[in-house]
């Protein structure tokens, strides 16, 4: 079983074959599959809401939001808008579900603009479009030029199909933020033809790396909705070197090191105490994942287990979302 997302000796086979060919981005398939049998993986591990859950997933009052996440080791500082429950339902898990009742992401507001990648792309349960106004207001308090926001997902959620990268992103708790703003504001071409900015390419920084984006990915991680955030290992490990060391580290633990993710980060929310039905991933790991469990991720692969790769597993929607999503999308 992948433990959680922590770098298992086949995937660090996969990644340190990447690196060594130092062709990361050209290993999207892999990544793609990867991680969707890690997503799938987690089939043990896997819970509906317990009320220990509930309590953690009070997201109704900012006093609320500080005390989580005090208890997990960082200072929220944000703006918060509380999430007093919405007519919104979450069926399933990120990589096997689908939503009723999402929001759209409007490409009106000065303070966004939308990528499209394809159209329709641009829905997601209300607890997420809180989450990035909220984000929105706090990274404007700071300095950073509006926001680009790249795929939610679709309308009733779901599978974004077999020739997609997209392994998640199915019940509208997930969105990819690219490493770029809207600043100078982007033309109709290029956000339907987005331009992905690396900031990091393998284990060497770019010089895009820039200061912004730190506090950026900070910022979107020191928030207590927020389940994990995906990022390259290589841009993990720059944050453990930047912030380990300091008080209030705790949103490193946020901070999944995962294939691709080398142009945007994958920020993923937890359930929402409203949709009992919203399966939740395993909780990650305790600590900050700094140390020994990032560098794991550049280790050589152990001897001859090049080619093992872990077998995709069929992923299984649950019986509503099936019957939903026929009746709609096919
Ligand atoms: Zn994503």
């Amino acid at each position: 079983m992948v433990k959680h997302f922590f770098c298992s000796r086949k995937l660090c086979s996969v990644l340190s074959t990447c690196l060594a060919i130092g062709l990361l981005s050209a290993c999207a398939s892999d990544i793609s599959s990867k991680e969707s049998s890690s997503n799938t993986s987690y089939s043990g591990n896997i819970s509906t809401h317990t009320s220990s859950v509930l309590v953690s997933n009070d997201f109704s009052s900012y006093q609320q939001a500080q005390k989580l996440a005090h208890d997990q080791g960082y200072i929220y500082e944000g703006q918060f808008t509380p999430y007093q429950g919405s007519s919104s339902r979450i069926y399933g898990s990120t990589a096997a579900g689908c939503i009723e009742g999402s929001s759209e992401l409007s490409d009106q507001k000065e303070e966004f603009q939308l990528q499209r990648w394809a159209a329709g792309r641009n829905y997601a349960h209300p607890l997420m479009l809180q989450y990035l106004a909220d984000l929105r207001h706090r990274t404007k308090d700071l300095g950073l030029p509006p926001l680009l926001i790249g795929d939610l997902s679709r309308v009733l959620g779901g599978p974004y199909g077999q020739k997609s990268n997209h392994a998640s992103h199915n019940t509208g708790i997930d969105v990819d933020l690219p490493f770029d703003f809207a600043l100078p504001r982007k033309t109709p071409s290029e956000l339907s033809s987005p331009k992905d900015v690396y900031i990091v390419k393998g284990t060497k920084i770019q010089p895009t790396f820039t200061k912004s984006i730190e506090v950026y990915i900070k910022t979107a991680a020191s928030d207590p909705r927020v389940d994990r955030i995906f990022v390259a290992p290589m841009i993990k490990k720059h944050m453990c070197l930047l912030y380990q060391d300091k008080e209030h580290n705790g949103f490193l633990q946020k901070l999944r090191p995962w294939f691709g993710h080398q142009a945007h980060m994958h920020v993923r929310l937890k359930c929402p105490f409203d949709s009992p039905e919203c399966v939740s991933q395993a909780p990650v790991p305790q600590g900050t994942g700094c140390g020994y469990e990032v560098d794991s991720w550049f280790l050589p692969p152990p001897p001859k287990s090049g080619k093992a790769v872990a077998k995709k597993k069929e992923r299984v929607l649950p019986q509503k979302c099936a019957l939903l999503l026929k009746d709609n999308y096919l």
